[in-house]
């Protein structure tokens, strides 16, 4: 069994992007600039946040946090992505999620404007991508297929089933794997008898946010799994496949952590550098 290392992967990934970062510095006179908007004090974002501008450090991006009160009001917030939408210094920004409960989050980010979307998450970016034209992927997705290329895996004409249909990770996973010519399963809460499918699958990719729901018997021998869940055991984070007994079973494994949550916060870097590149080409 070979291990995805994502945390590996991202950093060999970075020394190019680092090198892309200086190229741009001399064309342009700048830096690709990422803001997060990260709304009130969620522990799990605050160290998703430390994550994303240590990285950016790295690649040599400026990349902000902008801090807001848990009770911030919607339209408050409106203003401030209307603000970072007008400013001709950023060119990406993500809201951070998830949002409070009196927010609409969906209001918030089809406000985003789709130029500056690093996080794929509005409804123009959400559009192309079903569509099949360039636009801004959402960052987990992207990352997970950026892993894949890494290690060689080929998808065309492979059978992939996705467990998880939200719109962060799993339908446009899903899309992204048909768009590169597997064939895909959807699966989700309501799907009788998950291991039927879970076992006819080459590359299977799991979102759920559910401890232990994919166990050995539910794995074909030789399948490339991917651990998208994080999910918080005591201490511990672990993920929603039983790792463990899946180390004899599966071909390929991501381990959490250090397998698509770095790969995350790689793919969201490329997509500030792509938005960076994509206004000064239009110009
Ligand atoms: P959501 O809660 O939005 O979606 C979970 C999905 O799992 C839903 O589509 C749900 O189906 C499905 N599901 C729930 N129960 C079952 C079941 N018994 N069988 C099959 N499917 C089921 O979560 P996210 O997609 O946002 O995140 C999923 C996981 O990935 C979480 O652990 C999250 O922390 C992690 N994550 C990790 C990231 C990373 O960078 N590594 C980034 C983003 C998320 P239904 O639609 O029917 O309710």
């Amino acid at each position: 069994m070979i291990i995805l290392d994502g945390r590996a992967t991202a950093r060999a990934l970075e020394k190019n992007l680092k090198v892309k970062v200086e190229e741009l510095k001399d064309k342009y006179n700048k830096v690709p600039k990422l803001i997060v908007v990260l709304v009130g004090n969620n522990p799990a974002s605050l160290s998703y946040v430390k994550s994303k501008e240590k990285a950016c450090k790295r690649v040599g991006i400026d990349g902000f946090t902008i801090r807001l009160d848990e009770d911030i009001i919607e339209k408050d917030l409106l203003k401030v992505v209307d603000e970072l939408n007008d400013d001709s210094s950023v060119d990406g920004f993500i809201i951070q999620l998830p949002l409070p409960n009196h927010i609409n989050a969906d209001k918030v980010l089809n406000r985003v404007k789709a130029d500056k979307d690093v996080d794929g998450m509005g409804l123009l970016n959400a559009g192309k991508l079903m569509n099949r034209q360039k636009g801004l992927l959402p960052a987990t997705p992207k990352g997970v297929m950026m892993l894949l290329d890494y290690y060689n895996i080929p998808l065309k004409g492979k059978h992939a089933v996705v467990v998880g249909r939200s719109n962060i990770v799993g339908s446009p996973m899903a899309k992204l794997l048909i768009n590169a010519d597997a064939t895909v399963t959807l699966t989700h809460r309501y799907t009788n008898d998950l291991g039927y499918y879970t076992k006819q699958a080459d590359i299977l990719v799991v979102a759920t946010g559910i401890v232990n729901l994919i166990t050995a018997d539910m794995v074909k021998k030789g399948a490339v799994v991917v651990e998208v869940g994080i999910n918080r055991v005591g201490d511990k984070l672990v993920g929603d496949v039983d790792f463990e007994n899946l180390k004899e079973i599966a071909g390929y494994l991501t381990p959490v952590p250090g397998g698509v949550g770095p790969m995350t916060i790689s793919a969201l870097i490329h997509n500030v550098i792509e938005a960076f590149l994509l206004v000064r080409q239009r110009n």
